[in-house]
């Protein structure tokens, strides 16, 4: 039977959030090109992300692991996706649209002789929709090739839930070829905040912040919230706040339960970024201000004395 194959992407031992993301097109894809839907996992030690896989109502899970897996290379995760993805018989593989998926899939794509669309928002079973210009332009484009390769935006899908079925797990027997590249390093951001990719609560300050002191507000705000710092693109220029905290067209895509803009003026690139948050709360002096014509919540007032405020009803409220 052919199959649509999501490919998996985890971290220090726990899935992706943008993976299920994944799973959700990936089982739309699947039913409209009457195909089962294979996840590939690769990695070390993944027997515990492979398992996981299993509850999410997919048919097949395809697992490399091997030493050589451990750490992410285009070259070595694009080959084994590549050649789990034939004995699957796939007729379309995924990956979500984050720096991996955007890495290694025109690597996999090469390798299946496959066209490829990226930032995919949307399938009918024959046609593909991509967001162009800052997601302000959809365009829809064909594949042309048996086997297709696509990127996946996953903020424009739902989480996949738990769900139950008939699961076959496969274990990827792969010799690697001789390798041109090698893993040397990982620099890793360390924070005790989550990812804002990963968080259901982004809180993120803009140019009207005004210093990187002045961030501790936005700080407070998201730890009594569990959530993550966001930042824009003026932000992180001024050197407030670390690059890998941007949120936008240039930086990372988010969609969590709640977004709270606090000093931002919401330019089209960085709505590109969030505009898909389930609540989006303004927080701007100026009532013209772009970014209120897509909140839900839109506060005309000083974030210094709103935000703080704020942080200190939730307290109250949790103590
Ligand atoms: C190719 C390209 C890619 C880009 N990619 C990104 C991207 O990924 N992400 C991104 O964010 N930008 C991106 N940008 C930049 C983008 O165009 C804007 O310049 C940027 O988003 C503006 O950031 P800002 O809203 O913080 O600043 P501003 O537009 O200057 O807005 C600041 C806002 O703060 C308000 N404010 C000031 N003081 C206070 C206060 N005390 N209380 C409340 N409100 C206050 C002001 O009223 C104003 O609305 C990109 C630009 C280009 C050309």
């Amino acid at each position: 039977m052919p199959s649509v194959c999501i490919i998996a992407e985890h971290q220090n031992g726990k899935l992706k959030k943008s993976t299920l993301n994944a799973i959700t097109f990936g089982k739309d894809a699947a039913q409209k090109m009457g195909a089962e839907l294979c996840i590939i996992v690769m990695g070390h030690h993944i027997s515990g992300v492979a398992d996981e896989l299993k509850s999410y109502g997919v048919s097949k899970v395809m697992v490399g692991d091997d030493p050589l897996l451990e750490n992410y290379t285009a070259e070595g995760w694009g080959y084994v996706a590549a050649e789990a993805a034939k004995k699957c018989d796939a007729v379309l593989v995924g990956m979500a649209s984050g720096t991996t998926g955007k890495d290694m899939m025109p690597r996999v794509a090469v390798k299946l002789n496959a066209g490829m669309g990226s930032d995919v928002v949307g399938f009918d079973g024959a046609f593909f929709t991509r967001g162009m210009w800052a997601g302000n332009a959809l365009a829809t484009i064909e594949i042309m090739t048996p086997v297709k390769v696509v990127t996946i935006q996953a903020t424009a899908f739902a989480a996949a839930g738990p769900a139950g079925g008939e699961i076959s797990v496969e274990r990827i027997e792969i010799s690697l070829p001789q390798a041109k590249t090698r893993f040397v390093e990982m620099r890793e951001t360390v924070s005790q905040r989550p990812d804002p990719t990963e968080a259901s609560v982004v809180i993120t300050g803009g140019r009207g912040v005004n210093g990187a002191d002045n961030f501790k507000i936005i700080e407070r705000l998201a730890d009594i919230l569990g959530g993550a710092v966001g930042a824009t693109r003026a932000a992180v220029d001024a050197g407030w706040v670390p690059n890998d905290l941007q949120i936008g067209q240039t930086g990372k895509m988010v969609a969590p339960d709640l977004y709270v803009a606090a000093g931002l003026s919401g330019s089209i690139q960085h709505q590109a970024g969030m505009k898909n948050s389930k609540v989006i709360v303004a927080i701007n002096k100026d009532e013209e201000a772009p970014i209120f014509e897509i909140a839900d919540f839109g506060i005309v007032a000083d974030l210094f004395k709103v935000i703080p405020e704020m942080s200190e009803l939730l307290e109250k409220e949790k103590s």
